[in-house]
């Protein structure tokens, strides 16, 4: 039943629907600054991640694309945006090769069934054709009650990276080699020695063969230079050490050019008369080679000689080990060339 409203009660509506309006003028205001403010944060965000050189990308619990950036549609895809978000790795085969899609989709489903955080390394074809190596770090995206809404991506190109590591790995590799070995004969030098030998000293403890260590001095050699001249020197070198290096047995004998005219050699043998043996047939080898040497007393050829240690059940070091060898080298070069002087300690 409507009631007739007196003038003083339409006058107090008035004011209350004038108040009630600009209250709703203000919130309108107010929604009109948040949406202004939210629409330039959107921009900026967008701008933020249009700008960033690496490929990034969003995608629902689908698979589906729902947001990416201008790295990821040009470079990766070479297309627009436009046709990326909404689609999912399946819809786009025309530009991701079928088997590279069900890798990375595996990830993904990976990443949402363990939510967190997922690094991995991936080939990637590129709009330019071209297979890259990228780095994808990944994240899931957790609403507030903790349920998955999707997964984000950034892609880093690590070809490069990757290119100039394994360069760097083998100019180390090489440097290594080098300043391991000797340039002349191509054998080891004595920096290898010093490192090789105690690490040898050390694993024969747990052989039952004996290691031996031998100095081997070519005989007379100033005067084959004085005679023959120092670059017929370096060719005799050269030969003298393919033939030493040709009589190593196993893969851990060793031969090294310790310096000038003198080589160590580290090798294995069943006990020390093998051991001897194995040094006699090195010594005739080396004459045989039948390199002439006038001023090679009554060898007429290029001949050597050796000081040897056997080493059975011994604590002496390396330097010992080296001196007692290099004195049994002396005496058997006072005694004449040619000659084998061994021991065992
Ligand atoms: P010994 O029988 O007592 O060992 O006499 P030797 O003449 O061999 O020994 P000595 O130590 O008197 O001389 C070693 C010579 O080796 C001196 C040097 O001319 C020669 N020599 C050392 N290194 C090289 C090299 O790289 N090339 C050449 N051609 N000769 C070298
Ligand atoms: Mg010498
Ligand atoms: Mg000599």
């Amino acid at each position: 039943m409507n009631k007739k409203l007196t003038y003083q009660e339409l006058e107090t509506q008035v004011v209350e629907l004038k108040e009630q309006s600009a209250l709703l003028q203000q919130q309108l205001e107010l929604a009109n600054q948040i949406a202004s403010a939210s629409l330039e944060t959107t921009q900026l965000l967008q701008t933020l991640v249009d700008t960033i050189p690496s490929p990034l990308f969003y995608k629902n619990t689908d698979g589906v694309y729902q947001q990416c950036n201008n790295a990821f549609a040009e470079t990766i895809l070479g297309i627009d945006k436009t046709k990326i978000i909404g689609k999912s790795l399946f819809d786009l085969g025309e530009y991701i090769p079928h088997e590279l899609a069900e890798i990375y989709h595996a990830k993904d489903v990976l990443l949402m069934t363990n939510p967190g955080k997922q690094v991995y390394e991936t080939s990637v074809k590129c709009a330019d054709g071209a297979i890259r190596i990228f780095a994808f770090y990944k994240a899931s995206v957790l609403d507030d009650d903790g349920q998955i809404l999707g997964v984000v991506g950034v892609m880093l190109d690590v070809t490069e990276l990757k290119k100039q590591k394994a360069e760097l790995k083998e100019k180390n590799r090489r440097l290594e080699t080098y300043s391991m070995t000797d340039p002349l004969t191509g054998l080891y030098n004595r920096r290898k020695f010093n490192a090789v030998f105690p690490d040898s000293l050390r694993a024969a403890k747990c052989h039952t063969q004996l290691l031996n260590f031998a100095i081997i001095d070519i005989d007379n050699f100033k005067k084959y230079n004085d005679n023959y001249g120092h670059v017929a020197g370096d060719e005799a070198l050269v030969i003298i050490s393919h033939l030493l290096q040709s009589k190593l047995l196993r893969t851990d004998d060793y031969i090294f050019r310790l310096g000038g005219e003198e080589f160590g050699l580290l090798f294995y043998a069943d006990d020390e008369i093998m051991a001897s043996q194995f040094v006699t047939d090195i010594r005739l080898a080396v004459q045989e080679l039948a390199i002439p040497h006038k001023g090679n007393d009554s060898y007429r050829y290029v001949t050597i000689s050796l000081g040897m240690v056997t080493i059975k059940r011994t604590d002496k070091d390396m330097l010992e080990l080296y001196k007692m060898a290099d004195d049994l080298l002396y005496k058997v070069k006072r005694s004449g060339k040619n000659q084998i002087l061994a021991k065992l300690v």
